[in-house]
């Protein structure tokens, strides 16, 4: 007989949210977590939507760790010396179906490992789980430190570039141009100077996100997102971009900060936290098998994540697909028959829902930005031309707008432009 029902490999977002259905559905249910808390090792830019979180906890704001509710959407692009910027408000933005806070994963993750854990599922913390047990090709249990531990069905929620996945289920490591790598720092200031700067309302607060010269016209781009009394600022990068880059990611940061738009918001802040982090950027089409025999996959360690510019999209895909491997492993251990053909109402559940249709739907997104270099490096300077020849005066007789732009335009390209245009609409 084995230890466990279930054991459950990361405690981020995917991991305690099945731990959670498995326990409720009465399973004795194992999570083991590599950090030294939840949390300690997670990093998010840091805005959750909470529809999945809700369908999960309805009640979750009466406890939940939520900075501030999202009313204001900015995407800018970013020039050396200039930014042109689409400012969203939206009453919508606040309402229950379409809202999203910013959450910080240091106090937001040990919070839902908590629900876990109220509703009977085990912890053990720093721990990583070195492999998987197999017997016959079928996952059995996890190696961690000295322990092997056994279980009927292993739940892998260990996230991006999880070590264990290839063994699970055979799929390949990810190539440099399918994962990207994100920075971010916590920067305290006063809870009403970060409303004033970011004109939002008490309790409110900005997601703000940038293409271009965040990542000085390498793919990837920059983010700021307000919390009730501090701003997290990063920045995405596609690992094999940054091979090329003269500069590393951390000097990308810093001249990010001190760019001219970026710099008032975070003026007069102390960093209080640093982090890193890969963001999986490969999307539907990379995606590994999600059930093996004895094994579920949710979350990032199936890349379930929409890395797309103007949003980073992961921590609802990995809370509704964590509940979902939950629920699936929770019936298939009910049914005696936890092997992959046992398993793969899983796959279906998620294919209908948002989980896999989204994925779906901008699956061509990915391969649109890495191979589309001029919205890094030209589109953010085409945006600054247009608003200089509309908003420059300085008493030289005007030129039409269109004059103005000619030369800026030669330089692109006309032809370059309406391809750009025609593959970024098919791709969203
Ligand atoms: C810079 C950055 C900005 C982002 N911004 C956003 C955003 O604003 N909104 C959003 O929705 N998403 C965002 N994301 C993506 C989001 O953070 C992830 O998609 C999400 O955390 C995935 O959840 P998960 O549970 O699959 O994995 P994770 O949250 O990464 O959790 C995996 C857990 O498994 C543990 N683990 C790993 N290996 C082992 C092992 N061998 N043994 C034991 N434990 C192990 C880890 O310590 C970790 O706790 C961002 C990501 C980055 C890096």
């Amino acid at each position: 007989m084995a230890d466990f029902d279930a054991i459950v490999v990361g405690s981020g977002c995917a991991g305690p949210v099945a731990a959670y259905e498995l326990a409720k559905a009465g399973r004795s249910v194992l999570v083991v977590e590599r950090g030294t808390f939840c949390g300690a090792k997670n990093v998010s830019g840091g805005r959750l939507y909470t529809h999945a979180l809700r369908a999960v906890f309805p009640d979750f704001k009466q406890s939940a760790p939520l900075e501030r509710r999202i009313t204001r959407e900015r995407v800018s692009m970013l020039a050396p010396d200039a930014a042109t910027t689409l400012d969203v408000t939206d009453e919508l933005l606040g309402t229950d179906r379409y809202e999203s806070y910013s959450v910080l994963r240091a106090r937001f993750d040990p919070w839902l490992a908590g629900q876990a854990e109220a509703a009977g599922a085990e912890f053990i913390n720093g721990i990583a789980v070195e492999a998987l047990l197999k017997r016959d090709g079928r996952v059995t249990g996890v190696r961690a430190g000295e322990d092997e531990i056994t279980a009927d069905v292993v739940l892998l929620c260990d996230g991006v570039n999880s070590l264990l996945v290839p063994q699970a289920v055979g799929a390949e490591p990810l190539k440099p141009s399918q994962v990207a790598v994100g920075i971010k720092e916590v920067i305290e200031l006063p809870e009403q100077v970060i409303s004033d700067r970011s004109l939002c309302a008490e309790g409110e607060g900005m997601a703000w996100l940038f293409v271009g010269d965040a990542t000085q016209g390498r793919a990837g781009g920059g983010f700021v997102y307000t919390n009730t009394d501090s701003i997290s600022i990063g920045l995405v990068a596609t690992v094999s971009d940054l091979f090329e880059s003269r500069a590393p990611i951390y000097q990308l940061l810093e001249d990010f900060k001190r760019h001219p738009s970026v710099a008032p918001i975070i003026a007069g802040g102390k960093v209080v936290e640093h982090s890193g982090h890969l963001v999986a950027e490969a999307g539907y089409d990379a995606m590994p098998p999600l059930v093996g025999d004895g094994v579920l996959l949710a979350g990032e360690s199936a890349l379930m994540c929409l890395s797309a510019g103007y949003t980073v999209r992961g921590m609802d895909f990995a809370i509704a697909a964590g509940q979902q491997a939950g629920r699936s492993a929770a019936a298939a251990l009910a049914a005696g028959d936890t092997s992959a053909a046992g398993l793969a109402g899983y796959r279906k559940a998620l294919e209908e829902s948002f989980v896999l249709q989204d994925l779906k739907t901008v699956r061509r997104f990915p391969h649109f930005m890495e191979t589309t270099p001029r919205l890094y490096n030209e589109y953010p300077k085409v945006a600054r031309d247009a608003m200089r020849a509309l908003f420059l005066v300085d008493g030289t007789p005007l030129r039409p707008v269109r004059k103005a732009m000619l030369p800026t335009l030669r330089r692109v390209g006309y032809l370059n432009l309406a391809k750009d245009l025609s593959k970024g609409v098919r791709a969203l």
